[in-house]
């Protein structure tokens, strides 16, 4: 048995379960030569790894048809004849030749101009880990086929991993890597699964199946577990519901101080489902609808009709306000059918509002569906990473754009629909004034805001300890966009994981900020305190 501290901690929750580790696969192929007589070895080995792959996805297809269409460019003719002649003609081993094949077949459809049939690159890619998995003698793990219940120890998880994660099954999440705003941090909360995010060195000390217990809150893991902490573990966890029962007994009081000021207490969501979930706490809305997670849990950029059905049952679900932020697609949220260039520095580069001002067809697609949705319910579009006034007149612009098309064709909307900002810039705090004459309300974002600011990337468990939104620029700096938003009448509102902090809302509520909005399993636990303060 062994007992782990974690330092920094921003979940709550106990969990005891076997533990599942996942294993990020090696996947480099071998680059050594073979001889010719060696060729028609190597020919074979690929013929069975095509057959094994074949029959995993014949497996999958039944359950989504997307594997079906991966069928078919495994079985395709040119794929094979590529890795056969790299095989017989240049001497190359059978996982080089899957290597370079699948790289050039991507490359293909990646350089066409048609956004179908770029998005088909990543699915080339997809196969081509198959494929090389097979020929490796590795299997892929996926976290969508978790089917007990589990805690997930992993280096590190993506986005991409996590939003296949079932939190009917797995009852915690303990990670190497990543701080406690990365985005598995994120939606780990989201879905009220305790996660502990930065323990080093645990995968070296787990096997699949062995007993872990973790106290998110305190920052505890346990390995290997013997029946009296398990004992101790099971007791805690009927304290914390016990004290969970407490909380929600206040659901039925509006959340206003006892200075009389109401304050809007609003959920960070990233799904319809996720409303659903936050709507029996008694919230006033959606602060922060993360629309990235609806590009990321598709197969192809989502249409405008597909992205109005969304955000049209979001907004008859909400009782006060939904707020949807466009696109925040780039730094460590990728698509599986777009692939983005390389970049040194992801989180500097070519992300949110930045993207959506480069590709304006499908920000016009997202635009109108959420223009659409807006005759539905108290709608209000939200813009991430703006750096400049001179951005977002030109995504107001294009709203009136879309504005006039609907008009044109007779489509229903929120003509008077407010347009805000999220404040998780430098350059944004500084122009504070500025936005604010422009701008109908300001979020303050103190994930990026925080690592923007003090140069400490959010995600990197090396400088955690420098990761701090209590540092006093971070907090001159929110006081700043207050200040200036209110000068100008506009609310202001935090849609960071700052806004759910239990230490951090007493001084927030000092500092005058509006609203908060925050993962929704610290909804009951800030309702306490804004009912306190
Ligand atoms: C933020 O940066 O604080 C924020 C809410 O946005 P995201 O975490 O999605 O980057
Ligand atoms: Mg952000």
């Amino acid at each position: 048995m062994e007992r782990i501290q974690v330092e920094k901690t921003a979940s709550r929750g106990i969990a005891a379960a076997p533990v599942f580790v996942y294993r990020e696969p090696n996947l480099t192929p071998d680059t050594r030569p073979v001889t010719p007589e060696q060729t028609e070895g190597e020919a074979e080995k690929f013929e069975q790894a095509k057959k094994r792959v074949l029959e995993e996805l014949q497996a999958l297809a039944e359950k989504n048809a997307i594997f079906a269409a991966h069928m078919e460019i495994v079985d395709d003719f040119t794929l094979r004849e590529g890795v056969l002649s790299k095989i017989k003609a240049e001497n190359k081993n059978a996982q080089q030749a899957v290597h370079e094949t699948i790289e050039e077949f991507a490359a293909i459809f990646f350089s066409m101009d048609d956004v179908y049939m770029k998005e088909r690159s990543a699915d080339i890619k997809d196969i081509g880990k198959r494929l090389m998995a097979a020929l490796k003698g590795i299997t892929l793990q996926d976290l969508g086929e978790i089917d007990r219940e589990v805690i997930v120890a992993a280096k590190d998880l993506y986005p991409s991993d996590t939003v296949k994660i079932n939190p009917q099954l797995v009852k915690g999440i303990l990670t190497e890597e990543g701080g406690i705003t990365s985005h598995v941090s994120i939606l780990a909360k989201s879905m009220d699964i305790p996660i502990l995010v930065g323990v080093s060195g645990i995968l070296s000390k787990l096997q699949d199946g062995s007993m872990v217990c973790m106290d998110a809150g305190q920052g505890i893991v346990i390995l290997d577990a013997d029946e009296a902490v398990l004992g101790k573990f099971a007791k805690k966890k009927e304290a914390y519901q016990r004290e969970r029962k407490r909380l929600e007994e206040l659901r039925k009081y509006a959340p206003v101080t006892s200075s009389g000021k109401r304050i809007s207490l609003c959920v960070n969501v990233g799904n319809v489902e996720d409303i659903r979930y936050a709507l029996p706490l008694n919230v006033d809305g959606v602060g922060l609808f993360r629309t990235e997670f609806l590009y990321m849990e598709n197969t192809h950029f989502p249409t405008e009709e597909e992205q109005f059905e969304v955000y049209k049952e979001a907004a008859v679900l909400c009782p006060k306000e939904l707020t949807v932020r466009t696109l925040d697609i780039g730094g460590d949220k990728s698509l599986s059918y777009y692939e983005f260039d390389k970049e040194e520095n992801p989180f500097l580069g070519w992300r949110a509002i930045r993207i959506s001002l480069d590709m304006k067809d499908m920000f016009r697609e997202q635009l109108r569906a959420i223009l659409r949705a807006s005759a539905f319910g108290h709608v209000r579009i939200m813009f991430p990473m703006l750096i400049s006034l001179e951005e977002l007149r030109e995504a107001k612009l294009l709203v009136e754009e879309c504005k006039k098309e609907l008009r044109k064709e007779n489509r229903e909307f929120d003509e008077t629909i407010e347009i805000g900002m999220m404040m998780e810039t430098p350059a944004s705090v500084l122009l504070a004034q500025e936005f604010a004459k422009e701008a109908d309300f300001f979020s303050i974002g103190t994930n990026d805001l925080t690592q923007y600011l003090l140069a400490v990337d959010r995600g990197n468990k090396k400088i955690a300890d420098k990761y701090d939104y209590f540092h006093p620029a971070v907090m001159r700096a929110i006081e700043h966009i207050i200040e200036a938003g209110h000068k100008e009448g506009i609310k202001i509102g935090m849609c960071g994981e700052m806004a759910g902090d239990a230490r951090a809302i007493p001084l927030l509520l000092n500092m005058g900020l509006d609203e908060l909005s925050m993962s929704q399993g610290s909804i009951d636990y800030a309702r306490e305190l804004i009912l306190k303060h």
